[in-house]
């Protein structure tokens, strides 16, 4: 255990919460609590920045571009291998902080949270292996090249995760990065930050700097001396960033909200799909953007869909974060339970049919921001709770007719990030793949895969991550003409 997990995990206040050119620095601005979502309490405090602080994280950054730029593709694998193996390495710190700051079960913190972000950092490393930085059309040569200094805001559902599919293809491009997480979940943050110097970065490719989007953040997306902007967030912080980046012409990518269809065509197996479709939409209480929270079902099917459905919702093990065998935790914090318990509401004010579930806490659990898994049924698309991204364990459950009809209430909303089609024939479920307007589409739950790029058609987002696609994003393209 490194001594700055001590002193995280000891609760006290946090002054040094930027790292710039190489080395820790207090921060001024006001403290921020971080509250235990699991008991409301405060579980420490973290000291935020200003435009200042913005100013010297980004030269900092902006020192260090020429050198880390020139270095040779291999000399960036090799940093991005021991960052890997140092987050491996440290899984129960990171994995300890996470469920702390954001009340992720352990279990689920241990072989989701942390391993799966430590994939971005293995994937962008294989690709620097053979990635065509040049080649040639011609006689002209194309050469790809880092952006430059680049902006990176995340959020705290998938706090390290979020970091690394950003963080890793910036630093694989050679660019170098200025990073502010989740004012609600800097732990593993800076467990990160601590990683990268005990990998020996140079200094200044990377920094941090903690602090609130409307301070620290909006500094970030108007400073002239950011290349590249790239956020995962809100729909709301989406735009602040775009409006605050538009005066410098910088490269804006966004990663933000979703309301993913699930399709079960009328020939799924019911027995498989449902229950696996109704835990990928509460998988981490349903804080993750491309969560399928629209389950589309045939008619003819509702009510055995609503059987299984109903009775997985039931058998989910809620409760202490800090328990191995608790499946789903509390929401991460306040706002998001007051939220989870509006769109309760919400549901049942319009009509909806509740299956299971609904508003309060599960029994048992008196404290804590702990939602119970709730599944509503006859939903039509008009309502809200069909429309507005929830982000908790809420599962709409959309009956159709025809599968024609299943695809356009697939893509009757303003989202379009991830989607699921359920089928035994082949064809047709390849062919409803195809018709649904969304970034990614799984057919029959498909494993993970960290190289099949991830990003949003129409308001969830703009650009891509993941895989070459993500490395690319951080790249400029230039033309040598008569190189040849
Ligand atoms: P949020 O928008 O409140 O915060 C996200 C980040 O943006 C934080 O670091 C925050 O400080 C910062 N921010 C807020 N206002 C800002 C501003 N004016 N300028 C600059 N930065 C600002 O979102 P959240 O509640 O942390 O995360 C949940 C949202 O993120 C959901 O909508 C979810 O769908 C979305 N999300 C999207 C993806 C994706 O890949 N598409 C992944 C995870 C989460």
């Amino acid at each position: 255990m490194t001594d700055l997990f001590d002193k995280l995990m000891a609760g006290g206040p946090i002054r040094n919460a930027a790292y710039i050119g190489g080395r820790w620095m207090p921060l001024q601005g006001a403290m921020l609590p971080i509250v235990n979502p699991a008991t409301e309490q405060v579980a420490g405090e973290i000291a935020s920045g200003n435009a200042a602080d913005v100013d010297r994280a980004v030269a900092a950054a902006r020192a260090a571009f020429p050198a880390f730029a020139a270095l040779p593709a291999s000399e960036r694998a090799a940093y991005l291998d021991r960052i890997r193996a140092l987050v491996l390495e440290r899984t129960e710190e990171f994995a300890q902080a996470i469920s702390r700051e954001m009340g992720a079960a352990i279990g689920y913190a241990r072989n989701a949270q942390v391993p799966l972000a430590a994939e971005h950092l293995r994937v962008a490393r294989d690709l620097l292996a053979d990635y065509p930085f040049q080649s040639m059309k011609g006689t002209t040569a194309i050469v790809r090249e880092p952006i430059g200094v680049c902006a990176l805001i995340t959020p705290w559902n998938w706090p390290l995760y979020q970091i690394t599919a950003k963080v890793a293809p910036a630093l694989a491009a050679g660019c170098t990065v200025v990073l502010k997480p989740s004012e609600l979940s800097p732990l593993s943050a800076l467990l990160f930050a601590q990683a990268i110097h005990d990998a020996g970065l140079p200094a200044g490719v990377f920094n941090l700097v903690n602090g609130t989007g409307s301070e620290v953040g909006e500094a970030m997306a108007s400073h002239p001396g950011v290349d590249m902007i790239s956020i995962t967030g809100s729909n709301r912080a989406g735009i602040l960033v775009a409006q605050a980046a538009a005066p410098t012409i910088k490269r804006v990518t966004q990663e933000l909200g979703g309301k993913s269809p699930n399709v079960l065509l009328p020939d799924a197996d019911l027995a498989k799909a449902v229950p696996l479709g109704v835990m990928a939409a509460f998988r981490n209480v349903g804080q993750s953007c491309s969560a399928p929270t629209r389950m589309v079902v045939p008619r003819a099917h509702l009510a055995e869909v609503e059987r299984l459905g109903a009775e997985t919702a039931q058998a989910i093990a809620v409760g202490d974060p800090r328990e191995e065998e608790t499946v789903l935790g509390p929401l991460a914090n306040r706002a998001q339970f007051e939220r989870v318990q509006e769109m309760i509401g919400v549901g049942i004010a319009e009509g909806a049919r509740l299956l299971c579930g609904g508003p309060g806490r599960p029994e048992g659990l008196e404290q804590g921001f702990f939602a119970r898994p709730t599944i509503f049924s006859e939903v039509a698309t008009s309502m809200r709770i069909a429309q507005d991204e929830i982000f908790g364990p809420v599962l709409c459950v959309i009956p159709y007719d025809t599968v024609d009809e299943a695809v356009a209430i697939a893509n009757d909303t303003l989202y379009g990030l991830g989607g699921h089609v359920q089928g035994r024939d082949v064809e047709q479920t390849r062919a409803v793949a195809r018709r649904i307007r969304t970034g990614q589409v799984h057919i029959n739950h498909p494993a993970w895969d960290p190289h099949a790029p991830f990003g949003g058609y129409k308001r969830s987002g703009n650009g891509r991550e993941y895989g070459e696609h993500g490395l690319g994003e951080f790249l400029e393209v230039k033309s040598i003409l008569g190189y040849g």
